[in-house]
């Protein structure tokens, strides 16, 4: 979901944006008008985040998929060793496709019991000389979230955050980068953020394609070519929205209230049941099964037919999945479970039962 007043905003001005007679879609990325939508997006990214002025933020296209491949172009620039906690299938991607650039260790994965929980990682278990660390801090697929950032001494941690940017407070200090895709808790599709440490800028070799250099971008603002100006307008009205209404401690408070309260209910149910460990359950990403795959496919058909959408759970593991981002309002978890409660009513007795 995006936030309603952010979407009728967009309508309101999706031919003629603040008077100037054209549509962000039309603007040259070079106008003032588009200068100023992308300036504001990132100072006020900067400031719901609070992130230090040694960081650089960076609007780029490509998604996550692409940080997959630049994160290991840019970073391994001393010993070409980096490693990789695999807790899921995007983890587990970042790291396959690390190893083509380099000697990618993997030094704890959660995928003998399919990537229900979270390995206990320290400062020890990590490769000394390695350029880097990277995690992917909240699992979309199986919906786990790391309870704890890895502590890595002087090694950069890089985060995927794709699933969990602006849920709730991350220090961002913490981290040498992050990086999200905009399509989960952020806006549309086709902006990806990087938020990369000064001091790792500049290591991509003489022969990298001149796209996935970080400093390139770094050093036109992300204005090298192009950047996708529609979704950076969209992000920046949503950042504007989360400003105005307390920040991200706010969403953090409501994101727990709307966690625990689907946590509760299906804990304490007779039908359903999370398979995550307790305390590395996501906030936004809320995975749940009957026990009986025919039963999980019949809920999510009659959630449909009642208005309940995309909760199906991933292609890869099936089940449920309520993914609750940032916009999704209180009220839609409780029309969830009174939902679940129906369908846990009228199947009362089948074989899905705990
Ligand atoms: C969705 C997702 C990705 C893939 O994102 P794309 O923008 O489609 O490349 C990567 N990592 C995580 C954690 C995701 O949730």
């Amino acid at each position: 979901m995006l936030p309603l007043e952010v979407m009728e905003l967009a309508a309101e001005q999706l031919t003629n944006y603040n008077g100037c007679g054209m549509s962000v879609m039309e603007m040259s990325h070079r106008s003032k008008e588009f200068e100023e939508i992308l300036h504001s997006a990132e100072s006020n990214l900067r400031e719901i985040m609070n992130i230090p002025d040694n960081y650089k933020v960076l609007f780029l296209q490509g998604g996550a998929t692409l940080q997959f491949s630049m994160v290991p172009i840019n970073l391994l620039r001393n010993s070409k060793k980096a490693d990789y906690i695999v807790t899921g299938a995007w983890a587990k991607k970042a790291a396959e496709e690390a190893a083509k650039f380099g000697e990618i260790r993997v030094v704890a994965s959660s995928e003998e019991s399919n990537f229900t929980y979270i390995p206990e990682v320290k400062r020890e278990d990590f490769t000394t000389d390695a350029d880097y660390v990277h995690i992917t801090l909240n699992n979309t697929i199986y919906g786990t979230r790391y309870p704890y950032i890895p502590d890595t001494g002087t090694v950069p941690l890089v985060g995927d955050l794709s699933s969990c940017i602006l849920s709730d407070e991350v220090d961002v200090s913490k981290f040498g980068l992050i990086y999200a895709g905009a399509q989960k808790n952020i806006g549309p599709a086709g902006v990806l953020i990087v938020i990369i440490r000064e001091d790792l800028i500049g290591f991509a070799g003489k022969d990298t394609p001149i796209y996935l250099d970080y400093a390139i971008h770094a050093k036109n603002d992300s204005m090298y070519n192009t950047p996708p100006t529609f979704g950076i307008y969209m992000a920046g009205e949503i950042f504007k929205r989360i400003k105005a209404t307390g920040g991200v401690s706010a969403l953090e408070t409501i994101n727990r209230q709307k966690a625990k309260k689907l946590y509760d209910y299906i804990d304490g149910s007779s039908l359903y049941s999370c398979p995550v460990a307790e305390r590395d359950r996501s906030l936004m990403n809320v995975v749940f099964v009957t026990g009986a795959e025919a039963l999980d496919k019949k809920f999510t058909s009659e959630a449909k037919a009642a208005g309940l959408h995309n909760l199906g759970g991933h292609r890869s593991i099936g089940g449920m999945r309520a993914s609750i981002y940032n916009a999704m309002p209180m009220e839609g978890v409780d029309a969830l479970i009174a939902f679940m409660k129906k369908f846990e009513t009228e199947n009362k007795g089948s074989m899905g039962e705990k």
